[in-house]
This record gives C-alpha cells, structure tokens and sequence, in this order.
C-alpha cells in the first residue's frame, strides 16, 4: 500500500478558498474531499480549514457539531490539521476580533484578525520555507497576524520576526495563503506528517 492509500484528506467546505486547496492537493497527486457533514470527519487523516471569514467559518463549526468533533480528533492526535489564514484564526487559542469567534483552541498562539488592515493593504512578499529551506512568494489577504505564541511551537516561517507559519504537534497554522504557491510546498509538508 502507497502513502496515498493512507491519507484522506478533507477540505472544510462551507465558505472560502475550497477549490484552490482542492487544486493545490490536486497537483500533489492527491485527491481530497470536502468536509460539510460531520460523519464524513471519521474517515479523515487530514484536514484543512481554508482561508474566508472566520466568523462565518465558525458559525458551521458550532452549528453542525464539527468544531466540537474537530477538537476531540486533535486532542487524541488521530487528525493532522492545517488552518490557512482564516483557518489559522479558528485553530487559535487566543483571537483577537471586533466581532466573536469561536475559535477552538488547538494551537497555543494568540492571534490578531485583520492586523494588516482591509482588503487594499493585502500584499504580496517573499518567505523561505525553514523545514525545506526553500523560498517563495506568500500572498496575504485580509490576513491575521500572529501576536504571541508558546515558545514550545516550532516557527516554520518567519518575516521580520514575525512568526509566518507555526507547528504544534498535529497543528500547523499559516496566516497566508499556501494554495496560490506552486509547487505546493506547504501542502506537500503538511501531507507528509
Ligand atoms: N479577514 C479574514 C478573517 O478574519 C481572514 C482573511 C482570509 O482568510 N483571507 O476571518
């Protein structure tokens, strides 16, 4: 049995950049489902949380039940999770927001929504990759930024002592858009683990 046979990954598909990340898996060689139902979580060995709005983002988690079965997967360490800019916004303890969201606590950084400013002052710079050393271009949108983490987390990418990317165990988080990258590095780590 290859690699692949093994992983399932899912895509959280209510809202946000679903068919980029589905494309971004695509191009690895894998296919991926999307998320909408919470019995389709069981069969996941990966999931992705994409970028959007995550208030409402986190108003499906706690409706249909999938944050709360989310949380109990992360915490038995049976699920590999990865949340891209909004995503990492709900995977944090700590959401610094105008409006409530609830986030659910998984990775032990306090992060700040809209910390760049509105839609206009989204940007575009270069990173380098620390776990593959490899460099490339990170586009943000709208993004967060992560104000503090445990310094028990590994910083996989950081720009001007800004942590960029963040691991904690089964948790990695970015606070740009890795499905725009090609190749897809950030995906194909995420695969791996
Ligand atoms: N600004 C969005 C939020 O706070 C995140 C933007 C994005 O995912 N590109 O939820």
């Amino acid at each position: 049995m290859s690699n692949k046979d093994k992983i399932n990954v899912g895509i959280l598909a209510f809202h946000g950049d679903i068919e980029e990340h589905e494309e971004a898996i695509a191009s690895l060689g894998f296919s991926s489902i999307r998320l909408k139902y919470l019995e389709d979580l069981d069969n996941l060995t990966h999931l992705i949380l994409p970028g959007g709005e995550s208030t409402t983002i986190s108003k499906f988690l706690d409706k249909t039940g999938i944050g709360k079965a989310i949380q109990k997967r992360a915490k038995e360490k049976t699920l590999q999770i990865y949340g891209t800019c909004a995503g990492a916004i709900l995977l944090a303890k700590e959401v610094e927001t105008q409006y409530p969201v609830s986030n659910l606590g998984l990775i032990d950084a306090k992060i700040s929504r809209n910390a760049y400013g509105s839609q206009i002052h989204s940007f575009e710079t270069e990173l380098n990759f620390k776990p593959t050393k490899q460099n490339f271009e990170a586009i943000f949108i709208r993004a967060p930024k992560i104000i503090s983490h445990s310094d028990k987390i590994d910083v996989l990418c950081e720009h001007q002592e800004e942590a960029m990317i963040l691991e904690q165990d089964n948790v990695l988080i970015s606070t740009f858009h890795p499905e725009l990258i090609r190749p897809a590095i950030i995906h194909e780590y995420f695969l791996s683990k």
